[in-house]
């Protein structure tokens, strides 16, 4: 966990700044004005729920009963719990590791949504992520920070580093505390990895991003425009915003996510950005600009700049 990048946080829910109380390696509190939050596995868990979940990690932590707290941030049926809970304490326990695709394949058969753990097994294998990455020559170059909203298990992270060496420090937020774990789990390196409801908000402090990136999650924002507000807020000066994988709502994708028509789209990234470019994504290379006369409609993708 890279602990330097904690001051770039912000509490989600009174937008505060975020102190750390205590730090035993992978275990620890932080807190706001409004309330305290736990850092468990080396997830930084910033949510509040009915389950008050937060606030019994946080005691869970304070008594290092680090095992119980671990349990309590777990999401998902309980079987599927179980399984992280063995992952996670033959690894850290005993040091005994079993391979992310047979933990995946696993997860895969115990659960209802198996397109949902097809689509990790060969997320790798997507073009989305290597098109990400090539939009980010400018933040690893300056070594400068990126946001990666929605990052998963983080596949883009992972490419990262196999494609060039990752200077850049990167701050990884999601909503799902499993495949945060993952991450966590299974890359090496010194992210920051975030558990937190982008709904909410970004909790990231003002001007500090050089790249703000969201690879296949988009159409799962409900608030769109606060979203795309909340991305200006956190970039830089000449920061950008890269939006890969964009679908129009049509019948085929309606239950690919909240759709958003691409003239909404439009109207919504001028009103916040500049130089705004779109792309199809089986031509990243020809830029379409305003116009988007030859966008496919069902798959396409955005950049933009912080002026
Ligand atoms: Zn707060």
């Amino acid at each position: 966990m890279n602990v330097m990048l904690l001051s770039y946080l912000r509490c989600p829910y009174c937008r505060g700044a975020l102190r750390k109380d205590t730090l035993d390696g992978d275990f620890g509190i932080i807190s706001c004005a409004c309330d305290k939050y736990p850092i468990v596995a080396g997830i930084i868990y910033l949510q509040k729920n009915d389950a008050l979940l937060n606030k019994h990690a946080v005691r869970a932590v304070s008594r290092k009963q680090y095992g119980r707290a671990f349990w309590q941030v777990l999401s998902g049926p309980r079987v599927q719990k179980m399984v992280m809970y063995c992952v996670w304490a033959l690894r850290c326990k005993w040091g005994i590791s079993i391979s992310r695709k047979n933990v995946l394949k696993l997860m895969k058969v115990l659960s209802t949504n198996k397109s949902w753990f097809d689509y990790l097994l060969h997320r790798d294998e997507s073009i989305d992520i290597s098109m990400a990455t090539n939009s980010l020559s400018r933040a690893s170059v300056r070594g400068e920070i990126i946001a990666d909203i929605g990052c998963g298990t983080g596949s883009l992270y992972e490419h990262l580093h196999a494609v060039r060496q990752m200077r850049s420090g990167y701050i990884g937020i999601e909503k799902n505390v499993n495949s945060l774990l993952f991450a966590r789990l299974y890359l090496e390196g010194d992210a920051l990895w975030v558990c937190s409801d982008i709904e909410q908000g970004i909790p990231i402090v003002d001007s500090v991003i050089a790249d703000t990136l969201f690879v296949d999650c988009f159409a799962w924002i409900y608030h769109k425009e606060r979203t795309l507000a909340e991305s200006k807020r956190i970039l830089m000066r000449k920061g950008t915003v890269t939006i890969v994988n964009i679908y129009a709502q049509t019948l085929r994708t309606k239950l690919w996510g909240y759709g958003v028509s691409p003239d909404y789209l439009r109207k919504i990234m001028k009103k916040y950005f500049s130089k705004i470019t779109f792309f199809n994504n089986d031509r990243p290379d020809r830029i379409i600009g305003l116009a988007m006369r030859c966008l496919h409609k069902e798959r396409y993708s955005c950049q933009a700049v912080k002026e």
